[in-house]
C-alpha cells in the first residue's frame, strides 16, 4: 500500500511536467469510471484526487508523488459529451504528447467500469493506444456493484475485444474503491515495474 501521496502539479504540456526521474504511472478512463475513487483508494487519501461529481472537470496532466519514490498521474478523462472539436484535439495533443514522450512513464492503466459491456468510446482509445504504440493495462472499476460472475461476464466481453485490437490482450486488475478490492494486487505490480 502506498502511506503517503501529496500533490504536485498541473500541468497541459508534457514537457513542463516534473523532472522524470522517479517511475511514473498514469491513470485514464471515461468520466465517472471512478479514476478518482481509484486514485485515493491506492494511496489510502480520501481527498488526494478530487472526487468530482462533474464529469469531464480535471482537463490537466495532474502529478502526485507516493511514498517519495513514485510519481501518480491523474489524466483528464475521455470521452465527456458536450466538448467542442477543438477542444477535444487540444486533448488529444496533450495526451498523445504525454502518452508517447514520457520516459519514465512505466505503465499505462486504462479503467474501464465493470458494470457495463463494452463502451464505443473504451474501445476507440485502446484502438488509439494500440495505433500510437501505448502499452496499456486495464483496470476494471466498481468490482463491488454486481455479482462476481456478473463481473466476470463483462470482463471476458471487454477482453474478447481487446485481444483483435492488441496482438497480446492486456493484462488487467479488477478492483473496487469501495472495498479496496485489487489495492495489494495493483501496488504489488507497480513495485515490480519499479524493482526489475
Ligand atoms: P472519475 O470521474 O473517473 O474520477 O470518477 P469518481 O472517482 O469521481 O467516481 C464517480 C462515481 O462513482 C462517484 O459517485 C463514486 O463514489 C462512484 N465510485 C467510484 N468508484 C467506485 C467503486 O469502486 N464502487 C462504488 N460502489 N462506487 C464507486
Amino acid at each position: 500500500m502506498i502511506k503517503k501521496a501529496t500533490f504536485l502539479t498541473s500541468n497541459s504540456d508534457y514537457r513542463k511536467c516534473p523532472t522524470p526521474n522517479k517511475p511514473e504511472f498514469a491513470f485514464i478512463g471515461r468520466s465517472n469510471v471512478g479514476k478518482s475513487s481509484l486514485i485515493n483508494m491506492l494511496t489510502n487519501n480520501k481527498s488526494l484526487a478530487k472526487i468530482s461529481g462533474k464529469p469531464g472537470k480535471t482537463q490537466l496532466i495532474n502529478h502526485f508523488e507516493a511514498d517519495g519514490k513514485w510519481f501518480i498521474v491523474d489524466l483528464p478523462g475521455y470521452g465527456f459529451a458536450q466538448v467542442s472539436k477543438t477542444l477535444k484535439s487540444d486533448w488529444e495533443k496533450m495526451i498523445k504528447g504525454y502518452l508517447t514522450n514520457r520516459e519514465n512513464l512505466q505503465a499505462t492503466f486504462v479503467l474501464i467500469d465493470s458494470r457495463l459491456d463494452p463502451q464505443k468510446k473504451d474501445l476507440e482509445f485502446i484502438l488509439w493506444c494500440a495505433q500510437n504504440g501505448v502499452p496499456i493495462v486495464l483496470v476494471f472499476t466498481k468490482a463491488d456493484k454486481l455479482s462476481v460472475s456478473k463481473v466476470k461476464g463483462n470482463i471476458q466481453k471487454f477482453m474478447a475485444t481487446s485481444k483483435t485490437i492488441f496482438e497480446e490482450a492486456p493484462l488487467y486488475f479488477v478492483t473496487s474503491s469501495a472495498t479496496a478490492v485489487g489495492r495489494e494486487e495493483l501496488t504489488d505490480f507497480m513495485r515490480q515495474l519499479t524493482e526489475e
